[in-house]
């Protein structure tokens, strides 16, 4: 197997605290003439971290076609196709049905949006999200070179599959091309993990650039929404996941989250859950043994489509507007916030900030103030790296719950 650097999540940990204190240090002192700073800020930070994504986002078309043509095309039934996606179909809605209905639960419990005005001022122009139709019709691309151009994942991985049911059925006529698939699908792995291996100067540069840009005065505005919101992100991370992962497998819960530190760093520092595929792929093969025919799929939908940490963030920002206009939402009202959750979550892009853009959707449902997305927005940025966490984490989770149910799980290696 592809050997990971030594010490590596203990490097990139490092990198995470030095990205602060740094960062801090640039953001509260004025050591440094202006000039000077501008440029550390633009060439160092800002370079360093976008470079770094880059690198990560170059490797996701490819490695998701090469992993996931090699897994359909080694698999001897298809029936077993049709289980996978069944049952990760099912546990990623259900989980985001939990969500959502913790995050509106705990939302008018606590009531963060009674009792608060804000003077922040509202977006010049509304951001505009995409509806289910068109998330729907892109699985279906009419051109496969532009949808891996565009990055949209699920047209690659529906075109993926296809392609691997086609190298299956020739491989006698091709003399095993699956077999080249293979080889590509170890190539990558191997860039994975070279590209990884300057996770610790990459996760620097985007946490010093975070807190450059931002500060760290985070809990300044609606102060009660951000706690609420941090508080249900990590129940649900914590409390949820290792429910589902007790009830479906028996595997070690500790085990599982000393695994996915990585991950989660990854997702924290690049708030987005496409960019850290990479990583979320080569952990849940290589660490947590889950087979690279439940992995290839699993993972890239899960990515796509499965947005546990967003829709809390969108149950709890839509209690919170309603109660800051002081509009009473009703039982159905609260049903249907849930629903709409869960399938806006599936069309909200795996980007940076891209669930405030489709609770648009929600806010315009329920004839609330738009304009109070403004206030969302002024403390996104850090919500937005922990809801991306939890986002993934998620995929992982399931991930292995599949796997293991499929007998698709490598003890073993999960043990290790
Ligand atoms: N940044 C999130 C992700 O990539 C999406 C969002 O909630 O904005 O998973």
């Amino acid at each position: 197997m592809i050997e990971t650097p030594k010490n590596l999540t203990k490097n990139i940990l490092l990198g995470m605290f030095l990205g602060f204190v740094v960062g801090a240090i640039f953001y509260y002192v004025d050591f440094l003439p202006e000039p000077l700073t501008s440029f550390l800020e633009i060439y160092i930070f800002s370079l360093g971290g976008s470079i770094f994504i880059n690198l990560l986002k170059m490797l996701i078309i490819p490695l998701v076609f090469f992993s996931l043509v090699s897994g359909i095309s080694s698999l001897t039934s298809m029936k077993s196709l049709g289980n996978i996606t069944l049952k990760t179909v099912t546990l990623y809605l259900s989980t985001t049905a939990i969500a959502v209905s913790l995050s509106l639960m705990i939302g008018s419990i606590f009531k963060p949006g009674s009792g608060y005005s804000s003077n922040i001022a509202p977006p010049d122009k509304l951001p505009e999200g995409q509806g289910i139709y068109e998330t729907i019709l892109g699985v279906f691309p009419s051109n496969i070179i532009e949808a891996m151009a565009q990055n949209q994942m699920l047209a690659v991985v529906f075109f993926s599959i296809l392609f691997g049911m086609a190298l299956n059925k020739t491989n006698h006529l091709t003399g095993n091309f699956s077999n080249a698939f293979e080889k590509l699908n170890t190539v990558f792995m191997q860039l994975v993990i070279m590209i990884i291996s300057f996770a610790p100067i990459g996760v620097f540069c985007l946490i010093g650039k975070f807190v450059i840009t931002d500060g760290l005065d985070i809990f300044q505005e609606a102060f009660k929404y951000v706690v609420l919101l941090i508080s249900v992100l990590i129940f649900h991370a914590l409390v949820t996941y290792s429910l589902f992962l007790k009830i479906f497998t028996n595997l070690s819960i500790t085990t599982f989250y000393k695994k996915m530190k990585e991950v989660a760093i990854f997702a924290f520092s690049t708030s987005s859950s496409a960019a850290t595929i990479p990583v979320t792929l080569k952990t849940v093969q290589n660490d947590l043994g889950v087979n690279k025919n439940v992995s290839s799929f699993v993972i890239p939908v899960g990515a796509t489509i499965n947005m546990d940490g967003t829709a809390i963030m969108q149950g709890m920002a839509t209690v919170f507007i309603a109660q800051m206009s002081g509009i009473d939402l009703t039982l159905i009202q609260y049903i249907q916030v849930v629903i709409l959750a869960v399938v806006t979550s599936i069309g909200t892009a795996a980007v940076p900030s891209a669930g405030t853009i489709t609770l648009v959707i929600i806010l315009q449902q329920f004839g609330l103030p738009l304009e109070a997305i403004g206030i969302i927005l002024a403390v996104d940025r850090i919500l937005d790296m922990i809801r991306t966490s939890v986002n993934v984490t998620g995929d992982a989770a399931i991930a292995c719950i599949v796997a293991d149910s499929e007998n698709l799980l490598d003890k073993n290696i999960f043990k290790k």
